[in-house]
């Protein structure tokens, strides 16, 4: 060989890595640079001083002020995570074997000191696309990989770890934690982060860190919010000092339709595509209110501008909505290229959760899928609502980060005044509290009627869980907790779902329960129908379905799918969608760890879909509708008319009696995945619930015992 060429390519290799370096060192300076820029940032001193002087305070700030990415970092920077010394001398021993060698100091004579482990700081978000992706922005800032020293938490997925000070979670998650730890002496911070989206979860959460602040002195609470109810947080927190950060906002400009829109999807397309032929440059932002219609208006909008062709500038098309993949969610992120324009679809996702850059146009719709419930028939459903003014002014701001911008409101300004409430209503007073009501009885609150509230959650709805919960047997005669509700509660599921859960044990098909209940958790996306291919689709579907049922259908597929050792080809062949078999798979995982918490052997009996369908109907057994004359199901419990859906197994059958795992209401209301069960079944299944007289025709609904006569009672006393 020439003599220096192999120290010419060492040397290339080096300066190869050392431009990785440098690339890498730029983007970490630019990206410390750009915190700068944030509202938050001039703030900081004075923040972190009333956060030492404070015990509880409340943070006010305009969206995209940096509360979310910075103050976890600020904190941190400010030595929020150092070990808390106080206790370190009792509490050595016993944590010592937690530790891997990483977390050691080594000192002079060789010997190992354990390292007191660093305290946390969490930070809740309403929703999981929001906690995923500002957790990994802020592990980005500071140079970490995610899921380490920065991670997250949502359900059905931990992406924390030993070593992770920095935490976001949902909500929901952090609920949970105080099962397993009741005073979270893991955090020396908690940020209740986007406190005005008022979730159900956040309200809950409220009450109860309110309450281990009083007896954990040093913990700092953190309530963070939009420009939204500030005083009302204070007011709850005893007076708690507000906090605002002065957020730059530039004017926007509000326009209004004449006359309501007929189509609101169409209406706001045709926008977009006028604001792209007639508008500067800058991106544009559209709210609409589920994946369906993002995924309409997607389409619309690439037919359209194909047919426009060159003439016109390139109109890049982004997504975002809680189920789309990560890889496809910070694309939202990334800049538009020079000369070109983006366009956001968005869920209510970008109302305040999440703050993209560059937004100039904002259209709005006014409407949002909101979860409605009626506490006298118990029935939830999802339904597209007008927004609030609230919330119609806070998707404006968005037009205004940057420079002055435009909102397209899609109504007319007399709606906007006189048809649009104030403010949107509190999550607790518009849905079920079952899973709620569980949760608070295992941590030992029993006095649900007198929890501190910030808005109590209507009698009615209060009434109605402890009588589902006591119907499902979690709870007996006297409104305690049982063992079966203790361990229904270990599941961050729906009650229902628990139970069913839970007495696949009886019936020796625990392995097949499990599959079912994580192929419904994945909500109607397993099967795939692109619009060119329906009709090969719909018999690839149909292919799958199985007698009794679509609960046993989708136990088919996933069962031929593992057979296929989870093959993408096989999904791609049978119009199954790769994707959420995956996320089924990811979910069915993580139950079976939490089977071996409550000590359920996974036992397996495919053939048996007679215990699949009684275990199904050990929960579900609420959800019964029986054929009546007139072609129609009646519920049995509330005699609504209902249809079994057009999508399932079942809808050429007329079984007499069914049980569906939920309602849609489109034109009709239908009942979506559906079982056919057996008369006798509902008895052996719910005795606390059908009378056991009769064994022919009508199952009469029992009157509840006389104790749930003294809960009302007793919730009437309560309730001023
Ligand atoms: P706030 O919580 O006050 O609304 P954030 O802390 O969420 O503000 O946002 C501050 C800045 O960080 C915004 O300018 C936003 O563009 C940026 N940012 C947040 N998340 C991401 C992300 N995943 N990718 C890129 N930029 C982000
Ligand atoms: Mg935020």
């Amino acid at each position: 060989t020439i003599p220096g060429v192999n120290e010419l390519l060492q040397y290339k290799e080096k300066s190869k890595i050392n431009e990785h370096e440098d690339e890498n060192k730029r983007k970490h300076r630019s990206l410390q640079e750009s915190r700068k820029t944030l509202p938050i940032y001039r703030f900081r001193e004075d923040l972190m001083n009333a956060i030492r002087d404070h015990q509880v305070l409340i943070i006010e700030g305009e969206t995209g002020s940096g509360k979310t990415t910075q103050l976890t970092q600020y904190l941190y920077e400010e030595g929020y995570c150092e070990p808390d010394t106080e206790n370190v001398e009792e509490e050595e021993e016993e944590e010592e074997e937690d530790y891997d060698d990483d977390d050691n100091i080594k000192l002079p004579n060789g010997k190992k000191k354990k390292e007191k482990k660093m305290m946390m700081i969490g930070c809740t978000q309403p929703r999981r696309v929001a906690a995923m992706s500002v957790a990994a922005r802020v592990a980005e800032e500071m140079n970490v990989k995610l899921g380490r020293e920065v991670g997250y938490a949502i359900r059905f997925e931990d992406c924390s770890s030993e070593r992770t000070i920095i935490k976001y979670m949902t909500d929901g998650m952090l609920l949970r934690e105080f099962l397993s730890e009741p005073d979270l002496a893991s955090y020396s911070v908690l940020i209740v982060d986007e406190a005005h989206e008022r979730t159900l979860h956040t309200d809950i959460l409220f009450g109860l860190v309110k309450d281990i602040a009083r007896f954990r002195p040093k913990l700092k609470l953190l309530i963070s919010s939009a420009t939204l109810d500030a005083e009302k947080f204070s007011q709850f927190f005893d007076d708690a000092p507000i906090f605002r950060i002065p957020g730059r906002r530039f004017p926007v400009d509000i326009y209004y339709t004449k006359a309501p829109e007929a189509d609101y999807i169409d209406a706001a397309v045709v926008t977009v595509l006028q604001i792209h032929v007639t508008q500067p440059l800058g991106d544009v932002l559209v709210f609409l209110t589920g994946q369906e219609e993002i995924e309409t208006a997607n389409e619309m909008l690439l037919e359209r501008t194909r047919k426009l062709g060159t003439k016109i500038k390139e109109l890049i098309i982004l997504p975002i909505y809680s189920t789309l993949p990560s890889d496809m969610q910070i694309r939202i992120f990334e800049p538009a290229p020079p000369g070109a324009r983006k366009v956001i679809l968005a869920t209510n996702i970008a109302e305040t959760s999440l703050t993209i850059d560059g937004i100039h146009y904002v259209i709005d719709p006014g409407f949002c899928k909101q979860k409605t419930y009626n506490a006298r028939n118990g029935m939830e459903a999802l339904t597209i609502t007008p927004i609030s003014k609230a919330s119609a002014n806070q998707r404006a701001g968005r037009a205004g980060r940057v420079a002055p911008g435009k909102c397209f409101r899609l109504y007319t300004s007399w709606a906007y005044q006189h048809e649009l409430d104030d403010n949107s209503i509190p999550e607790i007073q518009r849905t079920n509290l079952g899973n709620v009501v569980l949760l608070l009885k295992s941590l030992g609150i029993n006095d649900l009627v007198n929890f501190d509230y910030m808005d109590p959650p209507p009698m009615e709805t209060l009434r109605l869980a402890f009588e589902q919960l006591y119907a499902l047997g979690a709870l007996n005669h006297k409104v305690e907790l049982t063992k079966l509700g203790r361990r229904m509660a270990e599941f961050p599921l729906d009650p229902m779902l628990s139970k069913t859960i839970l007495a696949s044990e009886t019936y020796k098909c625990s392995a097949e329960i499990l599959t079912i209940v994580s192929m419904l958790s994945v909500n109607n996306s397993i099967f795939f129908r692109p619009k060119d291919k329906t009709l090969l689709a719909d018999t690839a579907r149909q292919g799958f379905f199985t007698p009794g049922g679509d609960h046993l259908t989708l136990l088919n597929v996933y069962n031929q799918w593992k057979d296929t050792n989870y093959s993408t080809q096989w999904c791609y062949e049978n119009f199954i969608q790769f994707r959420s078999m995956n996320r089924a798979r990811q979910v069915r995982d993580q139950l079976e760890a939490l089977m071996e918490r409550v000590e359920i052997e996974i036992q397996s009996n495919p053939a048996d879909t007679i215990g699949i369908r009684k275990a199904i109907c050990s929960g579900f057994f609420y959800h019964t509708a029986k054929f009546s004359k007139n072609g129609m199901y009646k519920t049995v419990r509330h005699q609504q008319s209902v249809l079994i859906h057009p999508n399932s197994c079942l809808f050429d059958q007329i079984p007499r009696y069914v049980i569906y795992f939920e309602l849609v209401l489109t034109t009709k209301e239908y009942m979506r995945q559906v079982i056919e069960i057996e008369n006798e079944w509902l008895r052996e299944t719910a005795p606390h619930f059908y009378k056991t007289k009769k064994l022919d025709d009508d199952n009469k609904v029992k009157k509840m015992p006389k104790v749930l006569g003294k809960i009302k009672a007793e919730l009437e006393r309560n309730y001023s």
